[in-house]
């Protein structure tokens, strides 16, 4: 155990981002979560549901591989995340 690391009475999986079969999904992306930073409480309910573990504590979205899915924007409770739609570049 690393000696940051604090022993829990209870075991959890946590995945990192990583590229898919179908490449980074910042290549192929319809809709991008927004935030916005007035209306979020940092409850960190986003953090916890988003599947691909591309929030981070402090609420930053990895778009490299955030892959547009919204069950962040589903589950949060302010309203503070918005689904938008990618602009080709
Ligand atoms: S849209 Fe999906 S993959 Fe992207 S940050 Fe939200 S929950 Fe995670
Ligand atoms: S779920 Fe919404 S309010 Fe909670 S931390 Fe995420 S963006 Fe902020």
């Amino acid at each position: 155990m690393d000696k940051n690391e604090k022993k829990v009475g209870y075991m959890t999986s946590m995945s990192k981002p990583g590229k898919g079969c179908a490449g980074d999904t910042g290549e192929w992306r319809v809709f991008k979560p927004v935030k916005d930073e007035e209306k979020c409480n940092h409850c960190l309910l986003c953090w916890i549901f988003c599947p691909e573990a591309t929030i981070t504590k402090d609420i930053e979205i990895d778009y490299q591989y955030c892959k547009g899915c919204g069950i962040c924007a589903v589950e949060c409770p302010t309203g503070a995340i918005t689904m938008v739609k990618e602009e080709k570049q």
